[in-house]
């Protein structure tokens, strides 16, 4: 949530299977708004779509029509709103079911999980759980395509957020190797994320993030440090994650300090298990 950058992103076509249609639903969280894939096989007939987003008219009739009016099934990469939303009715409107983690997501009787394949008119998506953003998210590789879909798990542009207590920081630090080492084999090359532009240098966002994360950790450690030793008595458990925000996010726009604070609970609650 860093790095809010000014790079113009609008959706469009990628590889030869993706097409990325842009939810108009902008905001501090969603950056430019939800990236809505409609994933299809060259000469397939039928697509499958990733997270069609908040519901929104002008937007799921673009994502059908992007579909040819032909979806055989729809993903979620996890159950937050601005991706699933719509997921129900827009299937339901498809005629198809809609594959989640989470059963109460669902709209049929197929879940989701890792290792799954998704097989559609040629079309492969491979399926890894990549749990830490929130408990049920998952990742989409589509090997032809050397493509990384990634929902909130990587994000076209800044870092995204550990939704403490759904989501898990130790959890979240394995996924971003998991999928370091799944890049590293090229299994892909590029991230096509939940919001914000495709990242055509995988490994090195992946990079970043951990990175990132690492460093955060390490400010996080030293920010509770220095309260302590500032302190007269213990600290206050409920006041310590907002005291962390503070001093650890100063340089960011206080806006995203909600946000912020989500993601200190959950270094807060790592580094208390550690
Ligand atoms: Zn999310």
């Amino acid at each position: 949530m860093s790095d809010p950058g000014t790079t113009a992103w609008a959706g469009g076509t990628f590889g030869e299977r993706g097409r990325c249609v842009l939810a108009p639903n902008p905001s501090t969280m969603t950056l430019d708004g939800t990236n809505t894939w409609v994933l299809r096989e060259p000469g397939g007939s039928r697509s499958v779509v990733v997270d069609p987003g908040p519901t929104d008219e002008g937007h799921l009739d673009a994502v059908a029509e992007a579909a040819d009016g032909k979806v055989a099934a729809v993903l979620l990469t996890h159950h937050h709103l601005d991706h699933s939303e719509a997921a129900k009715a827009f299937a339901e409107r498809m005629g198809c079911g809609v594959r989640a983690l989470d059963p109460a997501y669902r709209l049929g009787s197929e879940g989701l999980g890792d290792g799954d394949v998704v097989a559609v008119d040629g079309l492969e998506i491979h399926v890894v759980a990549t749990p830490g953003h929130t408990a049920d998210s998952l990742s989409f590789v589509l090997p032809a395509d050397g493509a990384l879909l990634t929902g909130d798990t990587v994000l076209g542009r800044g870092t995204t957020v550990v939704a403490h207590p759904d989501g898990r920081l130790g959890a979240y630090l394995d996924s971003l190797d998991r999928l370091h080492a799944l890049v590293e084999r090229q299994d892909a090359m590029s991230v096509w994320p939940g919001h914000g532009p495709v990242i055509d240098d995988a490994l090195g966002a992946l990079d970043f993030y951990i990175a990132h994360r690492r460093s955060r950790l390490e400010q996080v450690e030293a920010a509770v440090a220095t309260l302590r030793g500032s302190a007269s008595g213990p600290l206050d458990a409920e006041l310590l994650p907002r005291q962390v925000v503070e001093v650890v996010y100063a340089d960011v726009d206080p806006v995203l300090w909600g946000a912020a604070e989500l993601s200190v609970r959950a270094q807060l609650a790592y580094l208390d298990a550690r």
